[in-house]
C-alpha cells in the first residue's frame, strides 16, 4: 500500500490522528495516523509495530478511566506512523468494546490482552475458502438450447457454482461445463463461508409442567422485553431447567438474526446436550471450543460476527465472541469453578457472562442445581431473579443419600470399596441397572513411597508428589505436566521393588472393580480417556446403551449427563474435597455432592447415594444425608459474613513468582511495607503458597481483603503505584480468586 509522505504540509492538514488498541499485553492504545475517510472506531486495521505490522482495533477514548494515549500522547503528530491498510471484516461493535474495557478494569489486566481474547489476529486475517462462481461473458454460444438459455438467465441474475447454478435452472452439471468450455460462462473465485444451518424455533418441545411453565413464562418476557435482566434459574437435577430454558431460546430465535450465547463448563464432553439441541431445533448449534481445527475457527468467528450464527454454544471464551445481535444468554451450571480462567487474563466467565449482558442490555440465565454462594445473595437482595423448581420432572425421585462410616464399615485391605457398598453393587448389577463409582483423582494413586527409606516420588520442578499412571506405565505433575517412565528402584536408596503405591486413583478403584467383578463391563471416566470429543461421545453412548455397568469417574462425569439406567453412585472418598483450608472447600464439596448424586435414579428406578466418610459428622456430609439443601447454605453463608468473605466482602490475590526465592520473598517483605491500612481492609500474607513451587518458580503469596462496598482495584492500584519490585520477580494479581494454592 502506497502512502504520502505523512510529514508533508498538505498531508498533516488532512491526516489525523487515531487510536488503535492492539491485541498484546498493553495498558492502553497507541496514536497513528490515518488519511481521511477516517476509519471509524470498531474497525479492524493493519499498522506498523517497530519492523511488524500488526492487527488492531480502531479504539474510542470516551471512557473516563481511559489514560489517553498512554506513552504516545507526547509523541508529536509529524513522528506517527500511518496505518497500513483497513480490513474488510466487520467491526467490534461499541458495546463489545466496552465490555473489553470492563473486563480490563475489573481484572486488572492490561487492556490489550483482553483485546486478544476477542480478537486473534490469525482469525482475523485467515483467508475464507473459495468458490468458483460463474458469469455469463458477451460471447453468445455457437449452439443455443432452452437448458442453455434457461442457466444463462440464471447466471445473469446472480453468479452462482456450477452446483447452484444446475440446481436452480434444472439443467444438468454438463450443460454449465459445455457453456464454460464454449467461452459463454467465465469464473471468478468468491471467498465465502458456508453458513451455519438455521435453527428452527417452531417445533413445539414437550409440555411442561406447572413449575415448567412458570419458569420458562418468565424467561421468554424477559425475552421479549429485550432489556437486561440476570434470572437464576435454581432447579433440583432432573427438573427440567434445560427445557426450561429452550423456550427462552425458541423464543429469542424466532427475532430474525437474534443470536444467543450459551456457556456449558467442558464443552467438549457435552454431547448429550449437542443431541438435545438438535432434537428440538432441527440443527447442531455452532460449537465454540479448543478442540476445532483453525478453519473451523476461522469460519465460526466470522460467522458470528456477520450474524449469522445463531446459537453458539462454548467454553468461557466463547464469551469474548464478536455477535453482532446478541439477544440471549445462558450460563449453564454456572456453580461450576471451571468458568474461572486460571491463566492469562484471571476472569470469572460467570460473572462477565453478566456484564456482557447488562452492556448488551439481554437478559442472563444462570441456570444450577446448586447456586454459588455469590448467585444465591445477588438472587437474595433482589438483584438477580430467581425462579426455584424443587421437584424432578415426572415420577423421577430425588436420590437417597446413605453415609457409610468406614470407621465402622471399612473394606478389606487393599480394597476401597466398603462391604455395604460392594454389595449393593452386586444388586444393583444383578438388577441389570449401572453403577457409578466416583473419585476425584486420576491416576493409580496420588502418592508412592519407598518402603525402605521413606522418599516419595517428587516433582523436580515444583512442590507436588508425581501421581502414577498405570495405564500408561508413567508417573505424571499433574501441576506441570512432567513425567517419566514410573522408576523401578527408588531414586533415594536404590531399592529394588521397594517403591509403593499409597491411596486410590480412579484406576485403582478400576482395578478393585475388575478383580471383584470380573464380568461386570466396566469403563474409566477422566480427562485421560475422554481426550477428544469423539472418545467422550463413543464412552456416553455406550453407557446410553447399556454396554458399561460399572462406570469410574472423575469430576467429568458429574456433569449433567442423562443416564436413565444408573441407579447407584458410590462416592469412593466424600471426604477428599473437605481437606485442606480453602474457602470454598465446603460449598464445593456439597455442589460436587449433590451433581454427582444428581446422576442417580433419573428415570423410573429410584436411585440410591452412599458417601464413603471417616467423618460423617461433617456439617458437609451431615446436610446431604439429611437432605436440608437450604440449611446448609444458609449456615455457610453465615460463616461467610462473620468472617467477612465473600460474598460478604471482597478479596483479591497477589500471587509473586520468580526463579530466585531471595528476590521473591523481598518482594513479599516490600509490598507488606506498603500495604495499603484502613478500616475495611486486611492484608495477609506474605507466605509461601501452598504450591511453593511451580515450574521451577517460586512462589509466595498475599490476600488482600476488603469490605463488599469498597473499590478493591482502586486499592490495589494505589497499592501497587507505591512498590517497586526486583526485576526477576512476577506480580499476578487474582481479583476474586478461587484457587488459593
Ligand atoms: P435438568 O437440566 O434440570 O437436569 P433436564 O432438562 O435435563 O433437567 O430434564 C431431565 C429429563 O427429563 C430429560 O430427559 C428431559 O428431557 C425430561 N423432561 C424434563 N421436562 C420434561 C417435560 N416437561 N416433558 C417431558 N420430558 C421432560
Ligand atoms: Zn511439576
Amino acid at each position: 500500500m502506497t502512502r504520502k509522505e505523512h510529514h508533508s504540509l498538505p498531508g498533516l492538514l488532512r491526516e489525523q490522528r487515531i487510536k488503535v488498541l492492539l491485541p498484546l499485553a498493553v495498558e492502553s492504545a497507541f496514536d497513528y495516523i490515518a488519511e481521511p475517510p477516517l476509519p471509524l472506531p470498531g474497525r479492524v486495521v493493519l499498522v506498523p509495530l517497530g519492523k511488524k505490522q500488526r492487527v488492531g482495533v480502531v479504539w474510542d477514548d470516551d471512557s473516563p478511566d481511559n489514560k489517553s494515549g498512554g506513552d504516545q500522547d507526547t509523541v508529536d503528530a509529524s513522528r506517527l506512523k500511518p496505518i497500513a491498510d483497513v480490513l474488510s471484516v466487520p467491526s467490534m461493535t461499541p458495546s463489545m468494546r466496552r465490555f473489553v474495557e470492563w473486563v480490563a478494569r475489573y481484572t486488572m489486566a492490561p487492556l490489550g490482552s483482553v483485546l486478544k481474547m476477542a480478537l486473534s489476529p490469525q482469525l482475523v486475517t485467515a483467508k475464507a475458502p473459495t468458490q468458483m462462481h460463474y458469469y455469463p461473458t458477451n460471447n453468445v454460444p455457437d449452439r443455443m438450447t432452452d437448458m442453455r438459455k434457461a442457466v444463462l438467465a440464471c447466471a445473469t441474475e446472480t453468479p452462482g457454482t456450477v452446483r447452484d447454478l444446475a440446481v436452480r435452472s434444472g439443467a444438468s452439471e454438463g450443460v454449465i461445463r459445455g457453456l464454460v468450455k464454449a467461452g459463454a460462462l467465465a469464473a471468478q473465485a468468491i471467498e465465502t463461508d458456508r453458513p451455519f444451518p438455521e435453527p428452527d424455533p417452531s417445533t413445539p418441545g414437550p409440555i411442561l409442567n406447572d413449575d415448567q411453565a412458570n419458569a420458562a413464562a418468565t424467561l421468554t418476557s424477559a425475552v421479549t422485553a429485550r432489556a437486561f435482566s440476570p434470572i437464576l434459574l435454581e432447579g433440583v437435577t432432573g427438573s427440567g431447567k434445560t427445557e426450561v430454558y429452550f423456550e427462552a431460546m425458541a423464543t429469542a430465535l424466532t427475532r430474525p438474526h437474534a443470536q444467543i450465547l450459551v456457556l456449558l463448563p467442558e464443552i467438549a464432553l457435552t454431547s448429550q446436550w449437542l443431541d438435545r439441541f438438535e432434537a428440538r431445533f432441527g440443527v447442531r448449534p455452532v460449537e465454540w471450543h479448543s478442540d476445532l481445527t483453525p478453519a473451523e475457527r476461522r469460519r465460526a468467528w466470522h460467522e458470528v460476527a456477520k450474524g449469522r450464527a445463531r446459537v453458539v454454544v462454548g467454553a468461557r471464551s466463547a464469551l469474548f465472541l464478536p455477535f453482532a445481535d446478541l439477544s440471549l444468554v445462558i450460563v449453564d451450571e454456572e456453580h461450576d469453578p471451571s468458568f474461572k480462567q486460571e491463566d492469562g487474563v484471571l476472569y470469572n466467565a460467570r460473572d462477565m457472562a453478566v456484564v456482557r449482558a447488562q452492556i448488551e442490555g439481554v437478559p442472563v440465565v444462570l441456570s444450577t442445581a446448586t447456586p454459588a454462594l455469590e448467585t444465591l445473595l445477588n438472587a437474595k437482595t433482589g438483584r438477580y431473579k430467581h425462579i426455584r423448581m424443587t421437584a424432578r420432572h415426572g415420577d423421577a425421585e430425588l436420590p437417597e443419600i446413605k453415609a457409610i462410616d468406614l470407621r465402622l464399615d471399612p473394606p478389606s485391605s487393599n480394597d476401597w470399596i466398603a462391604p455395604l457398598l460392594a454389595d449393593t453393587i452386586t444388586e444393583t448389577l444383578a438388577r441389570n441397572e449401572q453403577c457409578l463409582l466416583f473419585l476425584n483423582r486420576r491416576g493409580y494413586a496420588p502418592l508412592t513411597l519407598c518402603r525402605t527409606c521413606g522418599t516419595r516420588l517428587t516433582c523436580p520442578h515444583c512442590t507436588a508428589w508425581l501421581v502414577e499412571h498405570r495405564q500408561h506405565g508413567h508417573v505424571i505433575c499433574h501441576h506441570c505436566g512432567f513425567n517419566q517412565p514410573t522408576p523401578q528402584r527408588c531414586p533415594d536408596c536404590d531399592g529394588e521393588k521397594t517403591l509403593v503405591a499409597c491411596g486410590p486413583g480412579v484406576e485403582r478403584v478400576a482395578e478393585e472393580v475388575s478383580r471383584r467383578w470380573p464380568g461386570a463391563r466396566l469403563a474409566v471416566m477422566t480427562s485421560d480417556t475422554m481426550t477428544s470429543p469423539a472418545k467422550a461421545y463413543a464412552l456416553i453412548s455406550q453407557i446410553e446403551s447399556g454396554a458399561i455397568d460399572i462406570i469410574v469417574g472423575t469430576q467429568i462425569i458429574t456433569k449433567g449427563y442423562h443416564f436413565p439406567k444408573l441407579t447407584l453412585v458410590g462416592v469412593v472418598d466424600a471426604d477428599l474435597g473437605l481437606r485442606g483450608s480453602d474457602l470454598r472447600a465446603g460449598e464445593r464439596t456439597w455442589q460436587q455432592m449433590m451433581q454427582v448424586a444428581g446422576r442417580a435414579g433419573r428415570a423410573e428406578h429410584k436411585g440410591l447415594v452412599f458417601l464413603q466418610t471417616y467423618d460423617p459428622g461433617h456439617p458437609v456430609t451431615d446436610s446431604l444425608i439429611r437432605g436440608d439443601h437450604d440449611a446448609f447454605m444458609s449456615r455457610e453463608a453465615d460463616e461467610r459474613q462473620q468472617a467477612g468473605m465473600p460474598p460478604f466482602g471482597r478479596l483479591a490475590g497477589l500471587i509473586l513468582s520468580g526463579p530466585d526465592l531471595g528476590a521473591v520473598t523481598k518482594a513479599g517483605k516490600i509490598l507488606a511495607a506498603n500495604a495499603p491500612m484502613a478500616k475495611g481492609i486486611e492484608v495477609y500474607g506474605p507466605a509461601p503458597a501452598p504450591l511453593a513451587r511451580l515450574r521451577d518458580q517460586h512462589r509466595h503469596r498475599l490476600l488482600l481483603k476488603t469490605a463488599r462496598n469498597m473499590p478493591i482495584q482502586t486499592i490495589l492500584n494505589d497499592w501497587l503505584a507505591r512498590v517497586k519490585l526486583p526485576n526477576s520477580v512476577r506480580l499476578r494479581v487474582d481479583i476474586d480468586p478461587y484457587s488459593f494454592m
